[in-house]
């Protein structure tokens, strides 16, 4: 199965505090660019995109309090479709499971994921941001078809 990725993209933008920085630089240098897609983004990164590049950006929870998840579950629902998660090696985040489901499900759905910033500069410039793109859906059949065995033993 085939999901297309249309040319105006669903983008999450997530970074950790000590990679904020990061992401805003990378953020202004492709401002152009990402204001012809549809941006969302937890709410401190967020608020520091809105701030610093007076771009429109659909603001979720902070991460911590559960815009990692928010942003999984609009991955999981089919709306966010492309994702810049800048996530600090360093340190640890009182959020470290919501980092990992966030990561995860962006696998799960094989959605282009940059985690740095030379993976968000090649993705960015891809001839495939501006062709549209047949995203390859996993077949999750067997998953979801499986045989449970939850009634009680006679
Ligand atoms: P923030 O969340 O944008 O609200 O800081 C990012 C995160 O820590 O996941």
């Amino acid at each position: 199965m085939k999901r297309r990725l249309d040319v105006r993209k669903q983008i999450g933008l997530v970074a950790h505090d000590n990679k904020k920085q990061d992401l805003v630089e990378w953020a202004r240098y492709n401002q152009k660019l990402l204001m012809q897609h549809d941006l969302f983004a937890t709410g401190t990164t967020g608020a520091l995109l809105e701030r610093e590049l007076e771009i429109p950006v659909t603001k979720l929870q902070s991460g911590p309090l559960g815009g990692d998840l928010q942003v999984g579950a609009m991955i999981a629902d089919g709306t966010i479709d492309f994702l810049v998660f800048f996530w600090d090696p360093l340190e640890p985040q009182p959020h470290d499971p919501d980092v990992k489901a966030l990561l995860r499900i962006a696998v799960v759905w094989n959605i282009p994921v940059a985690c740095n910033r030379a993976t968000a500069d090649f993705m960015i410039s891809s001839p495939l941001m501006s062709d549209g793109y047949e995203r390859h859906l996993p077949d999750y059949t067997e998953h979801l078809t499986r045989e449970i065995h939850a009634g009680s033993t006679p």
